[in-house]
C-alpha cells in the first residue's frame, strides 16, 4: 500500500471546503479489510454530504462516498483475501466512516460484498447504492405480486440514477415502464433504456387539480424515489392488490394520502433501505443485478465518469438535478 494516497475531503471549518488532500493509512479508521479503491459513483445523499447543511455526515473533517467498489489489499477477516474483488455499499459508508471517495478504505468485513460473477468492478458502481435500491424495489414489488404480464409498471424521478436504473432493470426483465419524469427533454434517453412510455410529473401529480383518494387504476405497481405528494396521487392510481416501493424523498417527505387506497383495494405501500439492508438479502439482491436484472446496456445509465478532482462539480449538480442517471466517479 502506498504511503500516502489521495481522497476527497470535506472540512466544516470556515470556509466550508470539498477538496482532493494526501491521506496515510493511519487516517483510515477502524476496520478489518483494506480495499484499494477502483471506482466510487454520485449518489443524492453524497451530494447532501458536501453541503454544511446536509445533515448527512456525523463529524469533520470527513471522507464522503456511500459506494466503493475495488480488490482487497489486506483483510484480518478469513472470508476475504488480497486480490479479490468487492464493493461496498451503505451501512455507515460515506456516512459515519470514511468513504469511497480515497485511493484506500478500510471497512468492517460484515461491509463487504464479494463482486458477483457477471459484473464487473466498473458495472458494480454503475449501479452504486441508486441501482441497489432500484433492484430492492423490485425485488419487494415482486415479492408481493408484481410481474411482467400483470400491467404497466410506473417508476418516478426516471431521469435520476434510482429511477434510471428501475426503468432498465424493469425492462429488461420484460416489464412494460412508463417513465415518470419532469424532464420530458430526456424522452428519448429514457426510451433507450427500455420505456414503453413517458409521462411529465404533472401526469401523476398536478397540485392545481382537485384529488381523488381512489382514482383511475392505471398501473399494477410503481417504483418511487420521489415521494411527497405525487406519492399520495400514485397511490389512488394504483390496480387493486397493487403495490408501491417508496424509497426517496427528493418530492418531500410529507405524503397527504388516505386510507382508501389500502383498505378499499389492498393497495401495498413497501418501504426500501438500502442502507442496513440485511447481509443475506444484501447478497439476493446483488447476485440478481449481475443476473436476470442486469440490462443489456447498462452503460447507457452513464451520465459521465469523474475523477477525484473533477467531484465537486458532480455533487453540487446532483442536487439541482443536473445530472441525468449515474455519475461514475474513476478513483484510482
Ligand atoms: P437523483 O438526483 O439521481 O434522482 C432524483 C430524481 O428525482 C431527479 O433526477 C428528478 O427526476 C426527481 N426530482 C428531483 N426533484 C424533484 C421534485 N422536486 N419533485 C419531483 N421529482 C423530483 O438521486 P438518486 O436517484 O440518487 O436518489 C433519489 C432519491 O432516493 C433521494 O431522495 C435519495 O436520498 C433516495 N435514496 C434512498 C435510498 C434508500 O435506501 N432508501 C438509497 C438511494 C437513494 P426527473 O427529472 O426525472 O423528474
Amino acid at each position: 500500500m502506498s504511503s500516502s494516497f489521495q481522497a476527497l475531503f470535506v472540512d466544516n471549518t470556515e470556509p466550508f471546503s470539498v477538496a482532493v488532500k494526501s491521506l496515510s493509512q493511519g487516517d483510515l479508521p477502524a476496520g478489518e479489510v483494506v480495499i484499494k479503491v477502483a471506482y466510487s459513483s454520485v449518489n443524492y445523499k453524497d451530494g447532501l454530504a458536501s453541503i454544511p447543511d446536509g445533515n448527512i455526515v456525523k463529524s469533520y473533517p470527513f471522507v464522503p462516498g456511500i459506494d466503493l467498489s475495488g480488490v482487497v489489499e489486506s483483510s484480518e477477516d478469513e472470508r476475504f483475501v488480497k486480490g479479490q474483488p468487492v464493493l461496498v455499499t451503505g451501512y455507515g459508508l460515506g456516512v459515519s466512516h470514511f468513504g469511497g471517495y480515497s485511493e484506500y478504505a478500510r471497512v468492517p468485513a460484515d461491509w463487504v460484498v464479494p463482486l458477483p460473477d457477471g459484473l464487473s468492478l466498473k458495472e458494480a458502481m454503475i449501479y452504486g447504492t441508486a441501482g441497489f435500491t432500484a433492484a430492492m424495489s423490485i425485488q419487494a414489488l415482486e415479492d408481493n405480486g408484481a410481474a411482467p404480464d400483470q400491467g404497466k409498471v410506473l417508476v418516478t424521478g426516471a431521469s435520476g440514477g434510482v429511477g434510471g436504473a428501475a426503468v432498465a432493470m424493469l425492462a429488461g426483465r420484460g416489464y412494460q415502464v412508463v417513465a415518470g419524469t419532469g424532464r420530458t427533454s430526456e424522452s428519448e434517453y429514457l426510451k433507450r433504456l427500455g420505456a414503453a412510455e413517458v409521462i411529465s410529473r404533472s401526469e401523476i401529480y398536478d397540485p392545481e387539480a382537485k384529488q381523488r383518494p381512489l382514482d383511475k387504476q392505471l398501473w399494477q405497481a410503481a417504483v418511487d424515489p420521489v415521494g411527497g405528494s405525487q406519492l399520495a396521487a400514485i397511490l389512488s392510481k394504483i390496480a387493486y392488490r397493487g403495490s408501491v416501493a417508496v424509497s426517496g424523498l427528493t418530492g418531500g417527505t410529507k405524503v397527504p394520502a388516505t386510507v382508501l387506497p389500502f383498505i378499499l383495494r389492498g393497495v401495498n405501500l413497501l418501504g426500501i433501505d438500502s442502507v442496513l439492508c440485511p447481509a443475506d438479502l444484501r447478497l439476493k439482491v446483488w447476485e440478481r443485478m449481475a443476473g436476470d436484472l442486469k440490462p443489456a446496456d447498462l452503460e447507457a445509465l452513464v451520465d459521465r465518469e469523474v475523477t477525484l478532482d473533477e467531484l465537486p462539480q458532480a455533487l453540487a449538480d446532483i442536487l439541482k438535478s443536473n445530472t441525468r442517471g449515474r455519475v461514475l466517479v474513476k478513483v484510482s
